[in-house]
């Protein structure tokens, strides 16, 4: 991409949208265009139409799209499932009729089968059953990694995927009903904490599920990087043309619930107690991604997960919790 690129980055009022803008005009691009939802709403295929046909970009990066936590997922599936196909349907399909030069669709590592042999291989799609309580987002995100393979192969378009591993950072969602993990525990070990130093006694923070599965988490500026690294560096024809759909991004190395509570609960500064409600959904065991092609191209995260937590919870009190 040329510094002056026409580069539309979808969804950049949220986790990984804000942060591919950070990272770009960090890099010198000086040409971004961004629409907020009230301003275009990407479900609505002839407004995404209109605004292809009036800007033109040349470049899109595919953030945008409908997300949640595990008890979101398995409560709003038709929301999940629907809005996400359109979103995907109607960028995928504008960016081909207004011949844009390059887009990178974003998707997640829920879209392997739930019980995938670890780490997950690019190649493991669509060999096994989805985990039930994420499958309508992952089906939207399967189909819209096999979209753009088929806009390559039927029309030459250079249309990508990336599907990173679990994503946290800076503008991630810290609602403690339809949040991921990380930040519905920095956000409930920070509020036990404010209660302990109100010196009430017995203070717990629960953590949802058991604590034993496993989850692998990219800081989102390393997701933003690895982004830019794909857009500029990888082409569609090395992708399929050796049978790759698509390019796993993540850290390589995972870490059990359990053992994520413990950490962030230090690194908040909680005395009290954590106690595990097995009530609540596990989900898949285990979710690890094999990065080894995307480190084979040159790629690989910056971010620990020590350095990364700290950083998140500088945010998080600076901008969602102010003491
Ligand atoms: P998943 O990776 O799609 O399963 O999504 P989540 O990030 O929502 O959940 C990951 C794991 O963390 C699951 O086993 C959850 O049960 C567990 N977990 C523990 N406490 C919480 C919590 O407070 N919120 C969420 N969302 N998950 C939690």
């Amino acid at each position: 991409m040329n510094k002056d690129a026409k580069i539309f980055v979808a969804g950049h009022r949220g986790m990984v949208g804000s942060a591919i803008v950070r990272a770009l005009i960090s890099r010198g691009y000086e040409n971004i265009i961004t629409r907020s939802h009230l301003q275009l709403d990407l479900t609505r295929q002839s407004d995404v139409e209109d605004f292809f046909y009036a800007e033109k970009p040349e470049y899109v990066f595919l953030a945008a799209a409908t997300v949640g936590g595990i008890l979101a997922n398995s409560t709003y599936p038709a929301d999940f499932i629907y809005q996400n196909s359109q979103i995907q349907n109607n960028v995928i399909y504008s960016a081909h009729q207004f011949n844009v030069k390059k887009l990178l669709f974003l998707g997640s590592s829920c879209i392997y089968p739930r019980n995938c042999p670890q780490p997950m291989k690019e190649e493991y799609l669509l060999t096994g059953t989805l985990e039930k309580t994420n499958e309508a987002y992952a089906v939207s995100k399967i189909s819209g990694i096999k979209m753009c393979q088929y806009f390559y192969f039927q029309y030459g378009d250079d249309f990508l995927s990336v599907m990173p591993t679990n994503l946290y950072g800076p503008n991630d969602n810290f609602d403690l009903e339809t949040s991921h993990v990380m930040p519905a525990l920095i956000r409930k070990f920070h509020e036990g904490r404010k209660q302990w130093e109100k010196k009430q006694k017995d203070i717990t923070v629960t953590v949802w599920g058991t604590g034993t599965p496993l989850r692998e988490f990219l800081h989102v500026n390393d997701m933003a990087d690895a982004c830019i690294f794909v857009m500029d560096k990888i082409s569609s024809d090395y992708l399929y043309k050796n049978d790759v759909t698509h390019l796993n991004i993540g850290t390589g190395k995972d870490i059990s619930i359990a053992d994520l509570a413990e950490m962030i609960k230090n690194i908040v500064g909680f005395e009290g107690k954590i106690c595990f409600d097995p009530g609540k959904p596990d989900g898949t065991p285990k979710k690890l991604l094999d990065v080894s092609r995307l480190t084979g191209l040159g790629w690989r995260c910056k971010i620990d997960l020590q350095e990364g937590i700290e950083n998140t919870y500088r945010w998080f009190c600076k901008n969602i919790e102010p003491k």
